[in-house]
């Protein structure tokens, strides 16, 4: 099959998109976001992706309480979600998400980027729970009641009990637990307790990005992959430079191609990490991935991944199928 009737037959599963990240937040990013909104969605189906978690990340200060800057950025993408009802829709489940694909409409998957909306509640974890969330990080980059974050490098340390009893609590529920932005040590902590499969939803592997804190060792993609997981590759610019410091579409599938070498085909997959508020910036102004500026690039992806040989079947594993199987067994 040709790569383009690949990428038009395959499922496209991207574990992670910043969407409400910071710019509807701030009035004066307001106009610009909206631009954002609109550009992103063409990207996003015009690279094909049928399934996409949206991340909700706390990163900006707005000077509100954690749980309410969540439900802020919630109203944001539900907005979208309202506005859009023809080209996307949420699903909780895995069966929505195909029959949304079968309506020809981007199915959005929510995730929390780091639980510091939680606080310390077990209660609010089954509120997001039961506002639609299916998949959440325990950190983003920093020490949070529940874990230390990436930020502590790679020596920090792991869960606190609390940390404990949200993986189980999640397990209980039906909720993909995201080892993205942890510690080695958190990682490796949620490897032993979880009893499900969980994902890395966007990171680089340590053998091609050795310099970059947010790759991971192949200890790490082994452990990934003997719990069922799957270990998502990041469009990050910084994590595909090369040594000359230029991130290119060929470093995304030397990442892709050493944790398949490492995991087995089974356990690799995309978490692109795009956000709406770079996606509509000048080109002058940000560090694009050449041949992978967006998601409209998706099809480049394919495409290379034939161009190395890799057999078809372990394509379509690779660009939905894992992730597909994963969140089957976790969320349903
Ligand atoms: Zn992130």
């Amino acid at each position: 099959m040709d790569a383009k009737l690949l990428h038009e037959d395959a499922l496209i599963w991207d574990a992670h998109r910043d969407v409400a990240y910071e710019a509807p937040l701030k009035e004066r990013f307001l106009a610009k976001w909206m631009v954002g909104v609109d550009l992103h969605l063409d990207r996003v189906r015009s690279g094909g992706i049928d399934v996409q978690v949206y991340a909700i990340c706390l990163a900006c200060e707005l000077g509100l309480e954690p749980t309410a800057q969540a439900l802020k950025e919630l109203d944001a993408i539900l907005n979208i979600l309202d506005t859009h009802q023809d080209e996307a829709a949420l699903v909780t489940t895995t069966g929505e998400a195909l029959a949304a694909r079968q309506d020809g409409r981007l199915a959005v998957i929510l995730s929390l980027e780091g639980a510091e909306s939680i606080l310390t509640e077990l209660g609010l974890l089954r509120m997001f729970y039961r506002l639609g969330f299916r998949n959440m990080g325990l950190t983003w980059n920093f020490r949070n009641p529940l874990a230390d974050g990436g930020y502590a490098g790679r020596d920090g340390g792991g869960l606190s009990s609390f940390g404990v009893e949200v993986v189980k609590e999640m397990n209980r529920l039906g909720m993909m637990v995201d080892l993205a932005h942890m510690t080695p040590a958190g990682m490796r902590q949620i490897l032993q307790i979880s009893e499900l499969p969980v994902i890395h939803s966007h990171g680089g592997t340590r053998h091609v990005t050795p310099e970059h804190p947010r790759t991971l060792d192949d200890d790490m993609l082994e452990a990934i992959a003997r719990n069922g997981g799957v270990f998502c590759v990041t469009t990050v610019p910084e994590i595909l430079a090369d040594a000359s410091g230029k991130p290119s579409l060929d470093r995304f599938l030397d990442h892709i191609e050493h944790a398949v070498s490492v995991m087995g085909v089974d356990h690799v997959g995309l978490g692109a990490d795009f956000d709406i508020y770079t996606s509509h910036l000048e080109p002058s102004s940000h560090t694009w991935v050449k041949d992978l500026e967006e998601a409209n690039q998706w099809p480049n992806v394919t495409a290379g991944l034939l161009r190395r040989g890799i057999p078809e079947a372990d394509i379509r594993k690779i660009m939905g199928d894992n992730l597909r199987r994963v969140f089957q067994q976790v969320i349903g």
